[in-house]
């Protein structure tokens, strides 16, 4: 039978030894040896505006810096768009819909997306290590989540476009137009994917913006854009900060807008487009609970937990940031916790081991030790690893809050870090309540063996994604989207897709 050592022939020195495969094992983690990545993420020192098909300066010829948040030094210059650049895109927006793209019929339009999405499984890797530069988040997320993902909605809304007659059986489908998008820095290629592919599939133009901590990989999905022979106009990508956003917005010519980002924001770019008739969705902030039964598989719990919160740092709006657990395993889980997070590993994003990477910048950084000071003030008892953080760049341990209450800001507010606040229920009813008692609505997740009860809090609890015994899955086919300040409308699926048409 082949040993452990023998599936490791990188590591001759410890085969030689012979030892036994465990003690190899343990050999592993106390001998460790980082394994930086080394594909070339093929970063340019400058991006243009992508608008009308090509890269453009833009008008003011202003460019700002994009910064790598695990080391704090400068990745590439990127444009800074301003209102006559927002102009410029929607104009080339309407000549592509008034134009061949308007007309092309489905299965045409299809063939550019299942281009786009080939040719990011294509340059996967230089994806995924940009990506991990300019966000911070591990390359073991940006390799095995963000970028298939990524390339998935692309292939899955390249499905749709020829079959768009079965998303409404009956009605006639048309596209709304132009859409204006704005996106958020926590999933910047996933999101550039979850706003584009649905639109195109259902044969609108798009003019969209990347949030400024996170806009290279917009940009370089603007070279594969390019490279499909998309024809020129029916994407338009403009980086920028928050006030391009919303002139992109409020622009006259968007038919629809679709914002992803905080709740604040979205409040905001609503109030400016009241009144207007632009159709909308608004993917905003949420503040998740993960419930926890005591008849729940504690370890596989502790695991969804584990990922329902530190998946991305934390950064991540359905994250599971409130843990109801069941009074009677209360401590059994939170044993288990700290010893799952004592071997989390808190480092360079761009290490393949590294369970944890950064935060995404300075000021999230100092808005997440806000929370953790408010939590210790108000009360809540704190607990964190011990654990050795870089020198440079944004970073934090994983944290534990264990005797929160419903009335502290960690248990209310949505903190969008690794910090998660921990708070115990009796009864069912009482699980439900604690869940329901927020703002916010988009996500939970239940942790049981009975059947009957999932059924039951997957109809009580006021969230547009509730997970059963897993957590922070998703699949394209999926829609996904919040209630009540969450936000409306829904993004994935069927549904999702009939968001960006109208019916005739
Ligand atoms: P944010 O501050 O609201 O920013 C989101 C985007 O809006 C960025 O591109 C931002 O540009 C832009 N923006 C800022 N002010 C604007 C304005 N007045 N008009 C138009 N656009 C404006 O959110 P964030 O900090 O990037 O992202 C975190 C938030 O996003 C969290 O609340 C999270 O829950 C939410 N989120 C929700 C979902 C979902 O599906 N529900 C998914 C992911 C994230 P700048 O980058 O230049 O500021
Ligand atoms: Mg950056």
């Amino acid at each position: 039978m082949p040993t452990l050592a023998d599936k490791k022939p990188n590591r001759p020195a410890q085969r030689a030894q012979g030892r036994p495969a465990a003690e190899l094992i343990f050999g592993d983690l106390w001998e460790y040896d980082p394994a930086p990545e080394t594909a070339d993420p093929k970063i340019k020192s400058r991006y243009d505006l992508f608008i009308g098909g090509k890269f453009v300066p833009p008008a003011s010829g202003k460019y700002f810096d994009t910064i790598n948040p695990a080391n704090e030094t400068k990745l590439a210059e990127m444009a800074l768009a301003g209102a006559d650049d927002v102009a410029a895109a929607y104009r080339a927006a309407q000549k592509a819909q008034d134009g061949a793209w308007g007309k092309m019929p489905g299965k045409e339009r299809a063939k550019y997306l299942y281009r786009i999405a080939r040719l990011l499984q294509d340059r996967a890797r230089e994806f995924a290590v940009a990506e991990t530069m300019d966000n911070g988040k591990p390359i073991k997320e940006t390799r095995d989540f963000d970028v298939p993902m990524a390339a998935a909605h692309f292939f899955y809304h390249a499905g749709w476009a020829d079959k768009l007659a079965y998303i409404a059986p009956g009605r006639r489908v048309a596209p709304l137009g132009i859409v204006g998008q704005v996106i958020p820095w926590n999933f910047p290629l996933l999101m550039m994917a979850w706003k584009l592919a649905p639109a195109l599939a259902m044969g609108n133009c798009a003019v969209i913006k990347p949030a400024t901590n996170t806009p290279l990989s917009a940009l370089k999905l603007a070279e594969i854009i390019q490279d499909a022979g998309l024809p020129p106009g029916v994407v338009n990508i403009l980086s920028g900060p928050g006030s391009t956003g919303g002139l992109i917005m409020a622009h006259p010519q968007a038919a629809k807008i679709a914002f992803t980002g905080s709740t604040e924001v979205g409040k905001v770019i609503m109030r400016s487009v009241a009144g207007t008739g632009k159709r909308m969705t608004m993917e905003l902030g949420g503040k998740a609970a993960n419930i926890v039964f005591d008849d729940a598989p504690l370890d596989q719990a502790v695991e969804g937990i584990v990922n329902g919160i530190f998946f991305n740092q934390g950064q991540v709006c359905c994250a599971g940031s409130r843990l109801l657990v069941h009074e009677p395993v209360a401590d059994a889980v939170v044993a288990k916790l700290r010893h799952r997070l004592k071997v989390l590993r808190v480092g360079d994003p761009l290490d393949k081991n590294t369970d944890v990477g950064a935060i995404v910048s300075r000021d999230q950084l100092e808005t997440v030790r806000g929370y953790i000071d408010a939590g210790v003030q108000e009360g809540a008892k704190l607990w964190q690893p011990p654990c050795r953080l870089p020198a440079k760049g944004f970073f934090l341990p994983p944290t534990l809050f264990t005797g929160v209450t419903q009335s502290h800001r960690i248990a209310r507010e949505e903190i969008f870090g690794p910090v998660l606040a921990i708070i115990t229920f009796r009864t069912v009813e009482e699980a439900i309540e604690k869940a329901n008692n927020t703002e916010y609505g988009l996500s939970a997740g239940v942790w049981t063996d009975k059947g009957s009860r999932i059924l039951k809090m997957s109809t009580e609890l006021k969230a547009g994604v509730v997970w059963a015994n897993t957590f922070n899955k998703f699949d394209p086919a999926s829609p996904f989207g919040g209630y009540k300040e969450s936000g409306f409308g829904r993004e994935g699926g069927r549904q999702g897709l009939l968001d960006y048409c109208k019916l005739v």
